[in-house]
């Protein structure tokens, strides 16, 4: 097997930038740039190209088989993180036999080889790598740290056991049958099946913290939403104007907000209107609010009819709170008033469903589930058959491991691979 190599840290001018070398041979190449230090142990070295001459000096660490992210032998040099050292360290290994550049994603893809991570885990660690927010961050972390990983091999050994029960029982005479095994395996794919459906009762939140929430200001034209969406934005992002119809596209604004990822979209003010582009731009405003997890409908009174139906998370807020006394909820966009209250009850709203354990986030492991629970329920309704279809319902609970297996990546895992790893870039 080829040593793979990269630029770990992300390229570019820096203090420090790490270049990862692994595979069997690593530190046999590695020596031949530096006196390699004993496994373990970061120690400052010179590093020389191969014809002696002093490349950069910098910290190099040797990993073992076994005990390295991709669990190969590997080495990390630390050099001082300016293109051109980076680049010549990079081209000097190249030139080695049995060395070459990693594939994007060849690293992780090492390390789901070796065990070191399952398929979950490879989905988590690039959402980690991606995460832009606290929320992303701690989902991806419980995921990357296991936890999901832990509760599919809990239901995975609990079903086990239940096939195992009803497969005896086939093999029993009737009068040997204990009266109460049935009991048993419906109560484990009972425990499995709710322990699933509430997994998956959060996942459609969990992928929204993952791909962030979209909030749509909405109102009639003239009461302000291009400007209140400026003043969230911190920056003139959309044309405010005391001309209605100003705002013909929908402007998008994506901020961290208390630790979710948040895009707030300024729409077209609605209205009758004969303007061939602003009806574009109008009927564009409703097909983006109507998918928006919340709509702050913007008004100039709380009587006045709202341009769209209400739906239970949607907020009504009184503009212009600068230039007159409002009582309730209100804002001023020119002045800034009211909000950061906005803002506040926005994200308590989003966050209020912001699950804290572990959640299924991808397409993928949520299809599985479902699949498996489909699966688990058509065994529990055999199980309460008379007389029981011992074979029938064991073949259900098998189907539904299958299904666990999918999700947990122990078979057909060769199908999804490349479609996990085109998301990953070099390096990592
Ligand atoms: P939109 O059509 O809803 O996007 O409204 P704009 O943001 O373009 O604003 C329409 C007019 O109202 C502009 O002249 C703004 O300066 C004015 N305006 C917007 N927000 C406020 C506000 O909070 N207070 C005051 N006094 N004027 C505002
Ligand atoms: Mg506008």
């Amino acid at each position: 097997m080829d040593a793979i190599f990269a630029q770990a840290t992300a390229s570019g001018r820096a203090g420090v930038s790490i270049i990862r070398l692994s595979g069997p041979q690593s530190h046999d190449i590695a020596s031949k740039f530096c006196n390699i230090p004993v496994i373990g142990k970061a120690v400052l070295r010179s590093v020389r190209d191969r014809g002696g001459k002093l490349i950069d000096r910098g910290l190099v660490l040797c990993f073992d088989q076994g005990a390295s992210f991709t669990g190969e032998k590997t080495v990390e040099f630390h050099l001082h993180g300016g293109l051109a050292t980076v680049s010549k360290l990079l081209s000097e290994l190249s030139e080695c036999h049995g060395c070459r550049l990693a594939r994007p994603g060849e690293f992780t893809r090492r390390a789901l080889d070796n065990g070191n991570l399952d398929l979950n885990q490879v989905e988590a660690l690039s959402d980690l790598i991606d995460a832009e927010t606290e929320a992303q961050r701690k989902q991806a972390i419980m995921v990357l740290d296991g936890h999901f990983s832990e509760l599919g091999k809990v239901w995975k050994k609990n079903l086990l056991r239940a096939v195992a029960l009803l497969e005896a029982s086939i093999d029993f005479s009737d009068d040997e049958i204990p009266t109460d095994l049935h009991l048993e395996v419906r109560s484990i794919v009972e425990g499995a099946e709710s322990s699933i459906a509430s997994v998956l009762d959060r996942s459609v939140i969990a992928s929204k913290i993952r791909q962030g929430f979209t909030v749509a200001i909405v109102g009639a034209p003239n009461v302000g939403k291009s400007t209140l969406l400026n003043s969230i934005a911190g920056k003139d992002v959309a044309i405010t104007s005391a001309t209605a119809g100003t705002t013909r596209d929908v402007i998008e604004v994506r901020i961290n907000l208390n630790g979710l990822a948040v895009t707030f979209m300024d729409t077209a003010g609605i209205r009758d209107t004969d303007d061939d582009i602003e009806k574009l731009g109008i009927s564009m405003s409703y097909k983006r609010s109507e998918v928006a997890d919340i709509k702050v409908f913007l008004v100039n009174d709380d009587q006045d009819e709202l341009v769209a139906t209400k739906g239970k998370s949607d907020l009504i807020v009184l503009n212009k709170a600068d230039i007159r006394e409002v009582p309730g909820l209100a804002v001023s966009g020119k002045t800034g008033e009211g909000v950061s209250n906005l803002l506040n009850l926005i994200s308590n709203k989003l966050l209020k469903e912001t699950p804290t354990d572990v959640v299924a986030i991808r397409e993928r492991q949520v299809a599985g589930l479902a699949a498996a629970n489909t699966f688990l329920a058509k065994a529990k309704e055999l199980l309460h058959q008379e007389p029981l279809p011992y074979e029938l319902a064991s073949q259900e609970l098998y189907f539904a491991c299958t299904q666990l297996d999918f999700v947990f990546g122990r078979i057909d895992i060769e199908s999804v691979l490349d479609e996990i790893f085109s998301s990953f870039c070099l390096g990592k």
